[in-house]
């Protein structure tokens, strides 16, 4: 089946390698646009390129960039990085700030339809005024939980997966159990859940939690490798070590959530706080440390390449 990416549609056999979560640019979109002066594009490009390239270096075909409306979603940017190195970018539609409870007075005071049009129409027509489509939607919940405005953007982009048959990631805080709350919303407006990922399962090791996730039917991301003031790199292992061993392999994503900018700290506080979030500590230490612990290379091959191919086309 085709994946649409920023270059064209590419069949889901073509993925190969796949990060499955991570960013070119997060930036915060209303600073961004009143306050221009803050940002450095040529910056952020070169940035963008120089992440792309040494995970291109390391294998990797595919990045699923899932930027949606808040952190700055930037087709140009991603045409201009996608040109430059060749990697099959998979973009998204959606909204992220729906985590801090709150939608634009646009949406809020019109019917719940018009977020799912708006979304379709990325997946339809184009992102941005671009013919680049976009080939998931994204929504979170976050530990303030399902406000009304956050069920109402859950709720417009369930029903924009079922009128266009793609897949969701959603954002999730596994310290409050959102990944459960969040699947009651899906099942209740009929979504088939192997088309959901739940996104940032890995920030916990609170298997029983993990467990009566994964019951319910998604994929999960154990996507933020390398950010380990949440979680610690050991215990973000020992997790996905101990599930592997429970048979749950073709349920996992790997991946880091790195931006190769992101605004969201002052400068110098990732490097000082997070030092190994970015696109490649997936591969210098977290793939020697799953194989020391017993995980084998197919049930890599099949977190990094099956399981993304088989999600994105579901
Ligand atoms: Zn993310």
């Amino acid at each position: 089946m085709p994946i649409e990416t920023v270059s064209g549609p590419v069949d889901d056999a073509e993925l190969g390698v796949v990060l499955a979560h991570e960013h070119l640019s997060t930036t915060s979109e209303p600073v961004r646009a009143q306050w221009p002066h803050l940002y450095d594009e040529q910056r952020e490009y070169d940035l963008a390129v120089e992440q792309v390239r040494a995970a291109m270096d390391r294998g990797v075909k595919t990045i699923v960039d899932p930027s949606c409306m808040d952190l700055n979603r930037n087709v140009g940017l991603a045409r201009r990085v996608v040109e430059e190195t060749g990697i099959q970018l998979v973009m998204a539609t959606g909204i992220y700030g729906a985590k801090y409870t709150f939608i634009p007075p646009y949406f809020e005071n019109r019917e719940p339809t018009a977020l799912v049009d708006v979304f379709v129409h990325d997946i339809e027509q184009g992102i941005q005024g671009t013919d680049v489509k976009a080939a998931f939607l994204k929504c979170a919940v976050d530990e303030p939980g399902i406000s009304e405005h956050v069920e109402r953007v859950l709720r417009a982009v369930a029903q924009a997966s079922q009128r266009t048959g793609r897949p969701i990631m959603a954002h999730s805080h596994p310290a409050t159990r959102r990944g459960l709350e969040i699947m009651d919303v899906f099942d209740d407006e009929g979504v088939d859940p192997r088309r959901v990922q739940i996104a940032h399962t890995g920030d916990t090791d609170d298997l029983d939690y993990i467990e009566e996730l994964l019951a319910r039917g998604p994929f999960i991301g154990m996507d933020r490798f390398g950010f380990d003031i949440v979680l610690s790199h050991r215990r973000r292992v020992a997790t996905v070590v101990e599930l592997c061993r429970r048979g749950y392999a073709d349920r996992m994503h790997l991946s880091q959530d790195a931006a190769a900018t992101i605004d969201w700290f002052p400068p110098g506080w990732t490097e000082r706080a997070v030092p190994n979030w970015h696109f490649t500590w997936l591969f210098e230490r977290v793939l020697p440390d799953l194989r020391q612990g017993g995980v084998t290379e197919e049930q890599i091959e099949t977190m990094l390449e099956r399981n993304p191919a088989r999600w994105l086309s579901s």
